[in-house]
């Protein structure tokens, strides 16, 4: 079996180097040139994702991140809300990575590459049709293509491999909050390192995670009813929008404002999306896996875990299913209940973000301190403790 990968993103390189150790030929093709430009943000890669990582012989530690073992939540007058733990004492001491996309992305290309797996750049796909004998043909806009015998689309929230297989496809959702952040230098922030504590301000939402003395992470999540149009964020100048981070959290407990000023390029804001459902997600020999399937809102922490557990969980299933189409559906029939299900949480916790006078008492007082107490008794969670067998058949698995 060959299969094409369309995008070389977090899923892309993954499913490519999983679908080697299940014996199975890859080709990874990126819309884009080779450096990672646009992903200036960060994000944080859970237990569960670091151990699908582990299954391929990844380490954690070479993804160029730094540990973050807790989250710490405040009010907007500073009171601890909860302490979460963001990883276990399990065998292979799996705790949070916070790394920053570009260098994310560059680690498992350079990675897929090592293991000899072809990745092409400057590839765009514009189309994707079966052939009479099962294969499939991939069409880019440079007039080249590619052929094999099964193709994945791993090309992220707005996948044209997921327009293929479904024009009237729902376009992806609005969450109801700007996303920005950037990276302060020479500031001290009052918590442990590896600590990202996280502050529900009276107007918006700042956290923040210091990697090690004066180097600090932060993003803020800025309520908006509709999303901004492409006019609207371009009218964002960097002087507009840092006056506007200032104002927001000016009445805020906590760092914000120094570390805003501490930071010499702030990233411009961007509208929060997700795909709650993709009613399709495989025809024949065609597939989507990753963001393409079922974007989940930032808020999640888990984007780009579910991207990798994906890699690993489709590769297993191609390996065990001789036909594609088999594998496809089986794979959707087992994973599609755990994904949705977390992207509707994430939906609910992105709501507890928009300040809201009526549930904000009930929220600092009740939900999040039973919701701290509940993790410091257990030893288990259905999210980060996910993790995958690599040597289960799969063949007779159905959800
Ligand atoms: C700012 C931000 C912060 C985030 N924070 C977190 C976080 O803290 N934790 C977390 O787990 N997740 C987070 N996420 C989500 C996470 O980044 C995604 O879930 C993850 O990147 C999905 O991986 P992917 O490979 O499926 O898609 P992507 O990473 O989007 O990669 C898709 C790739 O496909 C390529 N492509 C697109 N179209 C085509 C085409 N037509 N032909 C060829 N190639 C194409 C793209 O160029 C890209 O390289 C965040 C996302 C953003 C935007």
């Amino acid at each position: 079996m060959r299969a094409i990968i369309i995008g070389a993103g977090i899923t892309g390189p993954v499913t490519a180097i999983a679908l080697q150790k299940a014996g199975i030929d890859a080709e990874v093709h990126e819309a884009y040139q080779r450096t990672a430009d646009g992903v200036g943000a960060y994000l944080n890669l859970a237990p569960n994702g670091l151990a699908a990582l582990q299954v391929l012989g990844i380490d954690q530690h070479d993804l160029g991140g730094f540990d973050t073992h807790t989250l710490a939540l405040r009010s907007a007058s500073g009171r601890p809300l909860a302490h979460l733990p963001m990883g276990r004492d399990d065998a292979a001491g799996t705790v949070s990575q916070t790394v920053r996309r570009s260098d994310l992305y560059v680690r498992l290309r350079d990675e897929a590459a090592r293991r000899g797996i072809p990745v092409e750049y400057g590839k765009r796909l514009v189309d994707a049709t079966t052939r009479p004998d099962g294969g499939v043909v991939a069409s880019f806009a440079d007039g080249t293509t590619a052929e094999g015998d099964l193709l994945i689309g791993a090309d992220g929230l707005h996948s044209r491999v997921r327009a293929i297989l479904d024009p009237a496809c729902p376009p992806p959702r609005y969450t109801g909050l700007l996303n920005t952040g950037g990276y302060a230098s020479g500031v001290s922030v009052d918590a442990p390192e590896g600590t990202f504590t996280m502050t529900f301000g009276r107007r918006a939402f700042f956290a923040y995670a210091n990697r090690a003395p004066g180097d600090v992470w932060w993003f803020a999540n800025v309520p908006q009813a509709r999303a901004a149009t492409d006019d609207e964020l371009a009218a964002w100048t960097p002087d507009r929008w840092r006056a506007e981070l200032i104002s927001l959290f000016a009445d805020d407990d906590g760092p914000a404002l120094d570390l805003i000023a501490a930071t010499p390029s702030i990233i411009a804001p961007w509208n929060t999306l997700d795909l709650p459902t993709v009613p399709v997600w495989h025809r024949g020999p065609i597939g989507l896996i990753g963001d393409a399937a079922h974007a989940i809102s930032p808020t999640s922490g888990q984007g780009a875990s579910l991207a990798i557990e994906d890699g690993v969980l489709l590769a297993r299933f191609l390996r065990d299913h001789g036909d594609p189409a088999a594998a496809f559906t089986a794979f959707e029939a087992f994973r599609r209940t755990r994904v949705e299900k977390l992207i509707a949480q994430a939906k609910r916790t992105s709501n507890q973000k928009i300040p809201n006078p009526l549930t904000r008492v009930l929220r600092d007082r009740v939900i999040l301190p039973l919701v701290g107490r509940a993790a410091a008794r257990t030893t288990r969670d259905w999210i980060t403790d996910y993790r995958i067998d690599w040597a289960a058949p799969t063949n007779h698995v159905t959800s």
